[in-house]
């Protein structure tokens, strides 16, 4: 009987590129996949460990793909993604309902091990940082190991192969150009589950644009941890971020390329430039500045004050003056003073920032900020939240209002023309929509009429 296997993708763009691997994997180790969990035979849902509330949603998709347990054909559910990675052994104590919990190296075996779960046999969880460890399967019942798999037609001649299923039909795919993070920002937990920097080699993300431009993708959205690094780890030299967007710019049928995940201390004017010269990449910056008071920085184990961060957004408008900024800030962390919260008011305030998200500090398990002195009381970082969140919504509505009569460029990605402006990122940095429907994957030149909000409401220039 051929099983059915439905997974449900939670968290950032970086899981979404693991999951449509993971179901490129099952589909060529002989799974059938399905969009409906009532009719699957086995639910694999990629959960997201950043903050409680997805740590929450992840747990409350594991609870309710379970339920389906009871009423008939699913047979195992199974956690993956940054929470198994983070919490393997404590995550499966936890959830009984859950049939495994694996971490990423397991991911080239997921459909062996899948099988094996779905007739029955038990696995055991993954231990959280022993990132090398496999789980062991009964010796007699292990098959090969799956060969590495080849999308029909899509794949080069020769060359690298492209593993990936695409779970959506959109114009835009985000690509995962590297994985894991050297930098060790002491709110962060990620570089203790994610591992180091992982660049991965510039003829294999060449290769997979390639294939999604075959699969009708005009926009690669690049992501990582620290996409400023790409290339370190690999010794590709300083412009190793910029060649490979010259050779993604090169491949017939991307027509947008943004970036995400710049790191501000490693943003160098070359690297600045180099994007900029490259017609295809569009002029958008994620700058994570995470706070602008020096004092704060310095404990974040990140570096700047707002004088530096101002100048660096000048180069950025200097070179690229319809530049799209987004960012984010964390308010409330450990011995914030007043004036500390002032100084990143005021940044915010003249940093003309698109979009900026605002978090709460909150105790991260296993960070260096947890055991630092001087936590605020949750109401103070509650209430700089608010205040917080309510000047960025102004901000970034003002900076929307000023592109009224800006010419753009208009990736539409719905049939009613609703689409992305070149400085919008996807999903987080609002929508641009064209005054009448046109074909999904169309770039369109447009004067912008209103703003609503972060929203855009566009006529097709003359
Ligand atoms: S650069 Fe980003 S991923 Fe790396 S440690 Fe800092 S916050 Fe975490």
């Amino acid at each position: 009987m051929t099983e059915r296997v439905h997974l449900v993708s939670l968290g950032c763009a970086r899981n979404d590129v693991d999951s449509e691997e993971l179901l490129a994997r099952l589909e060529q180790g002989g799974f059938e996949l399905t969009d409906d969990p009532g009719t699957a035979t086995a639910i694999v849902v990629n959960t997201c460990g950043f903050i409680e509330a997805a740590r929450k949603d992840s747990v409350d998709t594991l609870l309710a793909a379970a339920d389906l347990k009871q009423d008939g054909s699913v047979k195992a559910v199974v956690a993956v993604g940054c929470m198994a990675e983070r919490y393997g052994r404590e995550l499966a104590d936890a959830l009984p309902e859950a049939d495994a919990v694996l971490g990423f190296d397991v991911y080239p075996d997921i459909a062996e091990r899948l099988r094996w779960i779905t007739a029955g046999g038990s696995v055991e969880a993954h231990q959280p940082r022993d990132r090398r460890r496999l789980l062991p399967l009964a010796p007699t019942d292990r098959p090969a190991a799956a060969a590495q798999v080849v999308l029909p037609g899509h794949a080069p001649a020769s060359g690298p192969r492209v593993l990936r299923k695409r779970a959506g039909p959109g114009p835009m795919a985000a690509l995962k150009v590297a994985s894991g993070c050297d930098r060790r920002c002491t709110f962060c937990a990620i570089p203790s589950f994610r591992g180091s920097y992982l660049s991965r080699p510039a003829d294999e993300l060449v290769a997979e644009a390639r294939w999604l431009a075959g699969q009708g993708v005009k926009e690669l959205f690049l992501v990582s941890e620290n996409t400023s690094s790409y290339g370190k780890d690999l010794r590709l030299g300083p412009r190793a971020l910029e060649n490979l967007l010259a050779d993604l710019a090169a491949v017939d049928g991307i027509e947008w390329i943004r970036v995400s995940y710049l790191q501000p201390a490693e943003l160098r004017p070359g690297m600045i430039e180099g994007m900029v010269a490259i017609d295809k990449v569009v002029p958008y910056f994620d700058l994570s500045f995470q706070h602008a008071a020096p004092g704060v920085l310095r404990r974040m184990r990140r570096f700047g004050d707002p004088d530096s961060f101002l100048a660096l957004l000048d180069q950025v408008r200097t070179l690229a003056p319809a530049a799209g900024v987004r960012s984010n800030v964390i308010v409330g962390f450990p011995g914030e003073t007043e004036s500390d919260f002032a100084t990143l008011m005021q940044f915010a305030s003249d940093a003309r920032l698109d979009a900026l998200g605002v978090f709460g500090y909150s105790d991260e398990e296993g960070t260096e900020a947890a055991g630092l002195p001087g936590k605020l009381p949750d109401e103070v970082i509650a209430e700089r939240l608010e205040t917080m969140s309510v000047l960025a919504q102004e901000l970034c509505d003002q900076r929307a209002a000023e592109r009224v009569g800006e010419r753009v460029q208009v990736l539409v990605e719905e049939p009613d023309g609703t689409g992305r402006a070149a400085h919008q990122g996807p999903e987080v940095d609002g929508a641009t929509r064209l005054t009448g429907p046109r074909a999904v994957g169309s770039l369109v030149h447009a004067v912008v009429v209103v703003a609503e909000g972060i929203d855009l409401i566009a006529a097709e220039a003359p």
